[in-house]
């Protein structure tokens, strides 16, 4: 008998059957992130896929039966999704929660400057970025703009386009003193500034390059410079996503920090619902905005709108129950992703706990950084019943924790979970790279994360 602990990879355990689904989900998934590279464009593309698969608002809803399939749109930039089961909403619920914003640069306020006969918009950086990543690199525009009617412009340019823009970066030739600054400093956030033109305007009297990009701008959205502040506007790396290597084993692509986990989280909960009738226990899925930059905010995890939400199905289903008590019985998956190891950077995992690419679904007991300040914690029990049910689903899954102890560390949305009694363990797709504009994940991986979460929700 063999006592100890190996773990293995995903591709290997696979028929050929499940290969060629793994490699189909791969082509749907990149086909949801190169459309979706925003909070509010990934809400949208949600939306839609819910509605093909006969959800509706809950708001549409004055009463609600086991079976039902409702969602809640927070503001354009989160959703909260559940299908209602025939058990008791006393005994809890099974939630899986995932981001939908990553890393990126927004628009300042008053962006737009000229300067040496260039036209140039300033930035503010979103979320935790190495910033010389961001330069000289295709950039897209993505947002939305309320004009002074406040009427509603969606601006979305650089991917589909023969234009896109980029932040130039300084010669090596001139940049003796840039290159010996420490690595956090030698880029100035200040100096992140997104080119957008060079054309002189035929009337204006000064400032004619910029005149001239306001002219084009209101020529095609109908806005003028003031509207700017009325924005969300963000620039997100202008490549599609595409498979790595000679055995297509891995996909490239921007934002799989946390979009690889949230589309598993709606494929799951999709699928699901297609059996809605024979579901015990109600399932909820959460794609919540803000998570990058700490949770904070009316559309992040930590908004009262998902209490609202659940006081909504619990009142809508004539249940009794406080919220308090089914937070207290419910279950959830944190569906986040961590570090994977890198083979140059190896010193910075601890191996026997770290994610290796390849190897499943990666279970984190714990979050946080050095001497577990922060850290959300799921206990021994809850971590049992949770590899309990993948081992009874096949899932292949791996354990890990972010990095060595003093060497950084990271949090999700689980705490917030955990504050409100819920039993929470973090689990979702290992990443290379994370935070660059081009990260990496395998297919096998992102696969076994959906048939992970769809294997908790029918728990
Ligand atoms: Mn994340
Ligand atoms: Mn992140």
């Amino acid at each position: 008998m063999k006592l100890s602990y190996e773990k293995k990879d995903v591709y290997s355990s696979l028929d050929e059957k499940q290969i060629e689904e793994a490699k189909k989900y791969s082509r749907e998934y990149m086909d949801f992130l190169d459309k979706a590279k925003t909070e509010y464009l990934c809400t949208k593309e949600c939306i839609k896929i819910l509605d093909k698969a006969g959800f509706s608002n809950i708001n549409e809803h004055s009463s609600l039966k086991p079976g039902d399939k409702v969602y809640f749109v927070n503001k354009e930039k989160s959703l909260f999704i559940a299908v209602i089961g025939k058990d008791d909403l006393s005994k809890g619920i099974n939630i899986v929660g995932s981001h939908i914003d990553s890393p990126r640069l927004d628009l300042k306020p008053m962006p737009l400057v000229e300067n040496h006969n260039m036209a140039i918009l300033k930035t503010q950086f979103y979320g935790g970025i190495k910033k010389y990543q961001w330069l000289s690199i295709p950039l897209a525009m993505y947002g939305v703009v309320y004009n002074e009617k406040g009427e509603k412009i969606e601006i979305a340019i650089g991917d589909d386009d023969d234009i896109c823009f980029t932040i130039t970066d300084l010669l090596p030739h001139l940049a003796s003193d840039q290159l010996s600054k420490k690595a956090n400093e030698f880029i100035d956030a200040e100096k992140m500034s997104v080119l957008v033109g060079n054309l002189k305007s035929k009337d204006a009297k000064e400032n004619k390059v910029k005149e001239n990009i306001l002219r084009i701008l209101n020529e095609k959205y109908n806005i003028k410079e003031i509207d700017f502040v009325r924005s969300d506007i963000s620039f997100v790396p202008a490549f599609k996503s595409k498979y790595i290597g000679f055995d297509k084993s891995m996909i490239g692509g921007y934002g799989h920090d946390d979009r690889v986990c949230s589309y598993a989280n709606i494929k799951a909960i999709t699928d699901i619902s297609k059996q809605a009738s024979k579901l015990n226990k109600t399932v909820v899925s959460m794609l919540v905005d803000k998570e990058e930059i700490g949770s904070v905010g009316n559309t992040s995890m930590s908004t009262q709108a998902f209490d609202m939400f659940i006081k909504d199905i619990i009142k809508k289903t004539g249940n009794e129950v406080s919220e308090l008590k089914l937070y207290y019985n419910s279950k959830m998956l944190s569906a986040d992703v961590t570090a994977a190891i890198d083979p140059d950077y190896e010193e910075v995992s601890d191996i026997p706990n770290a994610s290796t690419i390849g190897y499943g679904i990666s279970i984190e007991k714990y979050t946080g950084g050095s001497g577990k300040y922060s850290a959300s914690e799921a206990t021994a029990k809850f971590t049992s019943e949770i590899t309990n049910i993948f081992d009874k689903n096949n899932i292949t899954y791996q354990f890990s924790v972010l990095g060595k102890q003093g060497k950084g560390g990271g949090g999700t949305i689980a705490y917030i979970l955990a504050n409100k009694g819920i039993d929470v363990i973090d689990c979702g797709t290992a990443v290379l790279a994370m935070h660059s504009p081009f990260e990496v994940i395998s297919v096998y991986d992102a696969y076994m994360t959906y048939l992970a979460y769809k294997s908790f929700f029918n728990s």
